[in-house]
């Protein structure tokens, strides 16, 4: 048997200690990745929550304009002055040939300065 190789390298949460190991794969000191995936996966969440939030505040006005009816049309103007961001949606579907956006189970289907809400039947 050679010399075994010794690895010296920081740890790669970023704490500044440095580790020395045997092992080419070792990359964290002992109990540090565990910590350091679950703050990673905590930041990915709370990345994701603050663009949720924009997106579920439209769903709701959204919702909320279109209530028990099956469609409803406002001007862009009155859906911008409610909250509404009207630059999203979840998805394209097309009808007739025309492609139009959704965002979950409403139709945004847009005109001029006005904008259709349409529930999509389930
Ligand atoms: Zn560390």
């Amino acid at each position: 048997m050679g010399q075994q190789k010794i690895y010296y390298r920081p740890c790669k949460c970023g704490c500044g200690q440095r580790i020395k190991t045997t092992k080419n794969t070792k990359l964290y000191a002992d109990g540090h990745q565990v910590e350091n995936n679950n703050l990673v996966q905590n930041e990915k969440r709370r990345k994701l929550n603050i663009l949720n939030k924009d997106l579920n505040k439209t769903y709701q006005i959204y919702d909320k304009l279109l209530g028990i009816k099956s469609s409803v049309r406002f001007s862009k103007e009155y859906l911008r002055g409610k909250g509404a961001d009207l630059s999203f949606n979840t998805k394209t579907v097309q009808i007739e040939k025309k492609m139009i956006n959704c965002i979950f189970d409403i139709l945004l289907i847009n005109d001029d300065e006005y904008l259709t809400l349409k529930r999509i039947k389930k």
